[in-house]
């Protein structure tokens, strides 16, 4: 494929900005691509490994002369990772970031971009519990979403470039409003992580009183939740504190269906916790349906105890 743009800046190295380099790689989509990161190990790392034509020391640097940035960072590090490269984006460019919650990026970047500049936050539905420059792949972005939520006054041509860039790396792409992105991701994504950090977090309080029956007899309900748990605390932390409304109002709806569960075990209804059990496992059909998520069983591991 030709490439969709001359040159590509990533801003951060970790999992998202790394898988993005292997598939923009793979598939020929950025004539060059430049690279920075925070610390001087990541970016030692990321110029052994190779996988950016250039890594700069600073943010302001890789800019220059891109005609694409992208900001692969925590959603915390937005505000003034936007404030340093501001004065030194080409006209023209495009800048897009991958963070998780988009009203608060939008809040802390767009003030500092500079007239001229195309700024089309986009959030890619794809992910592991891993980080870091040595954590991506070519294939992350394969038969996932991505979301895009252009700015006003963005052309279509650009929003249209962005989204055949995102194709081309695997993606399919939607375009969405941003508070229902946020309220979206907000079921799909952050709340369950929130309640299995709790799960986890509950089940190593009793680990002390067991003494680790919890790790040994670990089921696979369990497991699943230590596998989501283990995800970024930097990433994490941010994504909570930057979509605080969104996720407290589907945790009051959580503790609501809670509790009426916990009534239904009390009382015996068993009527109503079948019922609502079938209605979930629907769910999960339609998401297998989907092309979102493997059929096999305990998602194709092998043998488990459950
Ligand atoms: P990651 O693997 O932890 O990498 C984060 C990168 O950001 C690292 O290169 C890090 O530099 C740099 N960074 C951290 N704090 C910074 C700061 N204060 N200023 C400048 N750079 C900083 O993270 P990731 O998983 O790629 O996530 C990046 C973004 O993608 C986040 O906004 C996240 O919400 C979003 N996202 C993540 C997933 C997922 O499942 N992981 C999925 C979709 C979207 P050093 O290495 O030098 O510390």
């Amino acid at each position: 494929m030709a490439a969709i743009y001359d040159r590509v800046a990533l801003i951060g190295l970790g999992l998202i900005a790394s898988s993005m380099a292997h598939a923009m790689r793979a598939e020929g989509l950025a004539g060059e691509i430049v690279g920075t990161a925070r610390s001087a190990e990541t970016r030692e790392t990321v110029s052994e490994m190779g996988f950016c034509d250039r890594v700069t020391d600073t943010a302001a640097e890789a800019v220059e002369g891109a005609d694409l940035v992208v900001l692969a960072i925590p959603v915390g590090a937005m505000n003034p990772v936007a404030r340093e490269i501001g004065p030194h984006l080409k006209p023209g460019a495009t800048v897009t970031d991958v963070g998780s919650v988009k009203r608060a990026v939008i809040d802390a970047v767009a003030p500092h971009l500079p007239e001229g500049v195309h700024f089309i936050p986009g959030h890619p539905l794809a992910g592991t519990e891993h980080s870091g420059p040595k954590s991506g792949f070519a294939e992350l972005f394969e038969n996932r979403f991505t979301i895009l939520v252009p700015q006003e006054d963005v052309p279509e041509a650009e929003v249209g470039k962005l989204t055949r860039f995102w194709q081309g790396m695997g993606a399919n792409v939607e375009l969405m409003d941003v508070e229902h992105h946020d309220l979206v991701l907000a079921v799909t994504s952050h709340t369950p992580h929130l309640i299995a950090y709790t799960m986890v977090g509950v089940a190593d309080d009793l680990r002390r009183v067991t003494d680790s029956e919890v790790i040994k007899y670990s089921a696979a309900g369990f497991r699943d939740f230590t596998r989501i748990a283990a995800s970024d605390p930097t990433m994490w932390r941010d994504v909570f504190l930057n979509n605080k409304e969104a996720t407290l109002e589907i945790l009051g709806r959580f503790t609501e269906e809670l509790f009426a569960l916990q009534r239904a075990i009390r009382t015996g209804n068993g009527e109503l916790l079948f019922d609502y059990f079938t209605r979930t496992r629907a769910i999960r059909r339609g998401i297998v349906e989907a092309g979102q998520d493997t059929d096999a069983p305990n998602f194709g591991r092998g043998g488990s105890k459950s």
